[in-house]
């Protein structure tokens, strides 16, 4: 695959509680290696360290583009419950660009893969909800199969998240969650977007592991939201 990402918005800052870089210094890395859209995600209120909502409301006074980079601000929710509920307030809703939902150990246990994969699809479901972070834990295992078909149905991408590819990662079985995940979307063509989850700058904009994968899977071009700034919208919130 020979398509360059032109877009991250999988990235934390201090801000998070447990990442390392400034927004500044991650608005430089893109830059510098040739990103046209920075989306910053912090973890929501529920992640220990993470800012509470009032941090979330604020955004207008980032200007919107910085050195050639389009800037956008999400938040990186927290499901909570089977039905997929985030630990978004309303009033923070309408206030961000997009809202990835994700499965976290320290709010949610492992329901077992019916009540996992009921979580991530409710939290598909929801129109605020515009990714499914690393769906490819092994310590929350789902039918990926059942999450890709209803991620097409309501819109929302599914994330092949380069961090969860580390073999430091503290995520289970990734790559072959995410090969299987893969498979899956062809299938159902849905969306699938890369995302760093920086949590220092130096990793903005590397892709590398994912891009592998989506060679090695032979994943069509076309189903791939960083490839192309007009398919941006399908991730931002409508
Ligand atoms: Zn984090
Ligand atoms: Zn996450």
């Amino acid at each position: 695959m020979q398509k360059k990402p032109l877009l991250d918005i999988h990235t934390h800052t201090l801000m998070s509680g447990h990442a390392y870089s400034t927004l500044r210094e991650n608005i430089e890395e893109a830059s510098r290696v040739g990103l046209k859209v920075l989306g910053t995600s912090e973890h929501s209120s529920m992640i220990p360290g993470a800012p509470k909502q009032i941090y979330f409301v604020n955004f207008k006074v980032i200007p919107k583009e910085i050195d050639g980079v389009r800037l956008y601000n999400g938040i990186e929710a927290n499901i909570y419950d089977e039905n997929g509920s985030i630990d978004v307030e309303e009033r923070t809703v309408s206030k961000v660009d997009y809202i990835i939902a994700s499965l976290h150990l320290p709010c949610i246990k492992n329901m077992g893969p019916v009540n996992n994969t009921k979580a991530l699809i409710g939290a598909a479901k929801n129109p605020a909800v515009t990714v499914i972070g690393h769906p490819d834990d092994s310590r929350f295992p789902i039918d990926i199969d059942e999450l890709a078909a209803a991620a097409a149905e309501y819109h929302t991408a599914l994330e092949l998240n380069n961090s969860s590819l580390n073999p430091l990662s503290s995520r289970v079985d990734a790559p072959e969650n995410c090969r299987k995940m893969l498979e899956a979307c062809k299938k159902y063509k849905t969306m699938v977007i890369m995302g760093t989850d920086s949590h220092i700058c130096y990793d903005i904009g590397r892709f590398d592991r994912a891009m592998a994968l989506l060679e090695e899977t032979d994943f069509p071009e076309e189903q791939v939201i960083n490839f192309d700034l007009d398919r941006l919208g399908y991730v931002l919130r409508k």
